[in-house]
């Protein structure tokens, strides 16, 4: 009998499942999109039951495509979107109020009060999360504070609040376990990161009571099992881990010093930072990487707001190329930028600078500057962008990068990669499999059910192309201080 495992990955845009081999090669997919609702201004809602269906429908379209039967599947492994979060009754099931997704912004206020009461200091040291509205706690607030009875109803019992993923074991398991586990945990701003718990004080602040949070668990282990009348057959849940996460254990970093960026419309970078927790003085989030066994591992995470966002400027701002993947010809009409420095900043700045006055820039135009020089400085940008977060990651976690594994849609571009190489002075991994996310739930779910051993695992997900340092030291750390320079030179602009 072979062991084959189901990886459900449900995302802000879809809801997808992969079935993997032995070999943690694809067997079969599944996918649904999903909606998202903007009710108001800066509001972003899914509905649950959506999530749920779609969900459902994925996983069996996977397995039923496959030829394999339900029972030869050992595992499901879970990988959600983050800090989306909301509330059901517990009897019947039903949603309470959608999913309040991560990109809302409606609790903005709710994040100020708590500024000026003065929690910065101990959210910071406790869940190693800045005070924002992005992350789950103030959206449960606000549904318990928003729907008729609600604090009432949670008060006697009668509801359960979590993120995706609980929602998902909650139904795979028809009602019996409601859990999560220590990566999502971690992103709910509701999580002490040094007891592994809830944290008291943070649900007294909100008034959430810790009788509707569901139990925390490791990333790899026993999340109960998704009911025989879902697929077939009676399945384990295995693992679960945020999709960031997930893509950082399907990359394999699995030593202290790697890290992944994924280079999309912005740049995602976690690096393992090992079993200590650290802090940031830059302005990054401390976030757990997974639990398996008893050790918890830690990552640093910080993102570029615009990466590939840039590229698209090029193509349907300045009107300079004519899609994204053509950037890398036209860039390579010119020898180097000449000195151009390009800094889409333009949202502002974030890690390590976090300036929201700053605005994009363009430096070093001379009369010869052509279409080819903007557009080389602009990919120039992305890798300038991932070294200021890399850089701000080796500071504060005291070592060194030891390897970048990297994927997202600009990776196809040969000269950014090489760039990326160079202005690091570190190896660039680019890896062939184009679902690490999914990966890095079967690989956890694998891992944990015994179908394979940590050092199996590194096997898997194997390199396509390195790209190795080319640049003299001499050159890299000359253009690296005009590419800092040239920030400095961004900040503050809006103020104008
Ligand atoms: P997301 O998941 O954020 O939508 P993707 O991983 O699909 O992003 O990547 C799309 C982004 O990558 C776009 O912003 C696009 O400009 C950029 N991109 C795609 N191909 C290339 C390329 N060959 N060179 C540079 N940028 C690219």
């Amino acid at each position: 009998m072979a062991d084959y495992i189901l990886a459900l990955d449900q995302g802000t845009t879809s809801s997808r499942a992969i079935l993997f081999d032995q070999e943690a090669r694809i067997i079969s997919q599944g996918q649904y999109e999903i909606k998202q609702s903007f009710p108001h201004p800066g509001w972003v809602e899914h509905d649950p039951e959506q999530i749920w269906e779609t969900q459902l429908s994925a996983a069996r379209d996977a397995v039923g495509k496959s030829g394999i039967l339900p029972d030869q599947i050992s595992a499901i492994g879970i990988t959600n979107q983050r800090e989306t979060a909301m509330v059901w009754d517990k009897f019947t099931g039903k949603p309470i109020y959608p999913a309040i997704v991560w990109q809302d912004r409606r609790t903005a206020g709710i994040c100020e009060e708590l500024k000026q009461k003065g929690f910065e200091e101990e959210i910071s040291s406790k869940t190693g999360l800045v005070i924002d509205a992005y992350f789950s706690a103030t959206k449960i607030a606000w549904i318990l504070d928003h729907v008729e009875g609600a604090r009432e109803r949670a008060a006697k019992g009668e509801l359960l609040a979590g993120t995706i993923d609980s929602w998902l074991i909650w139904k795979l398991t028809g009602g019996e376990v409601h859990a999560t586990d220590v990566t999502n945990a971690s992103r709910t701003m509701l999580f002490n990161l040094h007891f592994r718990a809830w944290d008291d004080s943070m649900l007294n602040a909100l008034n959430i009571p810790r009788s509707i949070l569901p139990e925390i668990k490791m990333s790899g282990g026993q999340f109960g099992t998704a009911k025989e009348h879902w697929f077939g057959a009676a399945i384990p849940i295995s693992s679960v881990l945020g999709d960031q996460q997930a893509a950082l254990f399907g990359h394999t970093c699995l030593e202290a010093g790697s890290a992944k960026n994924t280079y999309g419309t912005g740049c995602f970078i976690l690096m393992n930072t090992g079993t200590e927790a650290v802090v940031s003085r830059h302005g990054l989030l401390t976030t757990v990487a997974w639990g398996i066994g008893d050790e918890m591992y830690y990552a640093l995470e910080g993102s570029v707001f615009v990466a590939g966002a840039a590229i698209q400027w090029l193509q349907e701002g300045l009107g300079l190329i004519q899609e994204p993947a053509s950037s890398e010809d036209k860039a390579r009409e010119v020898e180097d930028s000449e000195g151009v420095v390009v800094v889409p900043a333009f949202t502002g700045l974030g890690a390590p600078y976090w300036d929201m006055y700053s605005r994009g820039a363009i430096f070093g135009l001379t009369r010869g500057t052509t279409a080819a020089h903007l557009v080389r400085a602009t990919l120039e940008s992305l890798a300038f962008q991932s070294r200021d977060v890399i850089g701000a990651m080796e500071k504060d976690a005291g070592m060194p990068l030891t390897e970048l594994r990297v994927d997202g849609g600009a990776v196809r571009n040969d000269l950014l990669m090489q760039f990326q190489a160079d202005i690091l002075g570190s190896d660039v991994t680019r890896t062939d499999y184009s679902e690490t996310t999914a990966l890095g739930a079967a690989l956890l779910a694998g891992l944990t059910s015994g179908i394979w051993t940590r050092e199996q695992l590194l096997t898997f997900n194997k390199s396509e192309r390195v790209f190795t340092p080319l640049m003299e030291s001499e050159e890299r750390e000359r253009r690296y201080l005009a590419w800092q320079d040239a920030v400095s030179r961004t900040m503050g602009w809006e103020k104008h």
